[in-house]
């Protein structure tokens, strides 16, 4: 089978942003914080490790003990706790032989590693990272560039965040998925007083996403609520949509839920949206990212 026709996944395992929101409200679009599987062929690279990635790491566990050990690939947008806090609950980390390969940014004042053990910490969790079973190994980003198995990924360093985040364009099978949350896309396409440097970054965000098959996108707040949040590192959906379709995406999963939202509260989002950018030229696809779900492209 050729490159261009080999199936391409995406499965959302967690979206909600922030910290994790179990009840009766968000049973649809999910409670769990960031977590996306992509895989392409028997290529599979893992984005997050938000509580999410404890279901995936149930089912690669049930796999890993029918088909023998594998080699897992995390990249993590960032060490917020959201992103993380699902890693000490990973089965797979506990299985002899599984080769667990963490990749993360860094620009960060510690290194990556004491900022991952250290939320392994004994006053934070019972079990070391040094006493997980499969053999971890945390890798610092070297170049804008990775290729794992059929999965080529590019990376960019998005400022619009505290702290910082990365996003990633990840070309596999013939087809570009963006993975970008973590980032105030307002600050760049809707300052205040417009700069050069604001100007650079919408640029580089546009076309890092053009004619993507898949945006996965960071659209936490609603246009009022952002008027309020202003410099806490999301975006409001109707810039992000309006961005997105300007870039020529096909599919926008719009993704990082606030905690505060409902499900009810994201079918009306759907229904306000969809069908305007569904109609629209191009026709943009529009979705709220819910929990359990597998985009095939
Ligand atoms: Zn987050
Ligand atoms: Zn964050």
């Amino acid at each position: 089978m050729s490159e261009t026709t080999t199936p391409v996944s995406v499965t959302f395992w967690g979206t909600r942003g922030s910290i994790s929101t179990p009840g009766g409200s968000t049973e649809k679009y999910g409670g769990n914080t960031p977590c996306v599987s992509v895989r392409c062929g028997r290529s599979s690279i893992i984005l997050d490790a938000g509580t999410g990635i404890r279901v995936l790491g149930i089912r690669l566990a049930s796999q890993i003990h029918s088909e023998g050990p594998s080699a897992q690939h995390i990249l993590l947008s960032h060490t917020h706790w959201d992103h993380i806090q699902g890693l000490p609950f990973f089965q797979p980390a506990y299985i002899k032989g599984t080769d667990l390969v963490i990749y993360g940014s860094a620009q960060k004042e510690r290194f990556l590693e004491s900022i991952l053990s250290g939320q392994m910490d004994l006053n934070y969790f019972p079990v070391q990272m040094k006493e997980l079973a499969a053999n971890v190994s945390i890798r610092e980003f070297e170049d804008r560039f990775m290729t794992i198995g059929d999965i080529h990924i590019e990376m960019q360093e998005q400022i619009l965040h505290p702290g910082g985040s990365i996003r990633f364009k990840i070309t596999a099978g013939g087809r570009k998925i963006v993975y970008a949350t973590d980032v105030e896309l307002n600050a760049a396409f809707d300052p205040a007083e417009p700069t050069r440097e604001t100007r650079r970054l919408a640029e580089e965000y546009s076309a890092f996403i053009r004619d993507a098959d898949l945006l996965i996108g960071d659209g936490q707040y609603s246009g009022s609520e952002y008027a309020f949040k202003k410099g806490w590192g999301h975006t409001s959906v109707p810039l992000l949509l309006e961005v997105a379709h300007a870039a020529h995406v096909r599919q926008l999963a719009v993704f990082h839920h606030d905690p505060e939202h409902s499900d009810a509260y994201f079918d009306t989002l759907e229904q306000q949206f969809g069908p305007a950018y569904r109609n629209a030229a191009p026709a943009m696809h529009v979705f709220w990212a819910r929990e359990g779900i597998t985009i095939d492209l």
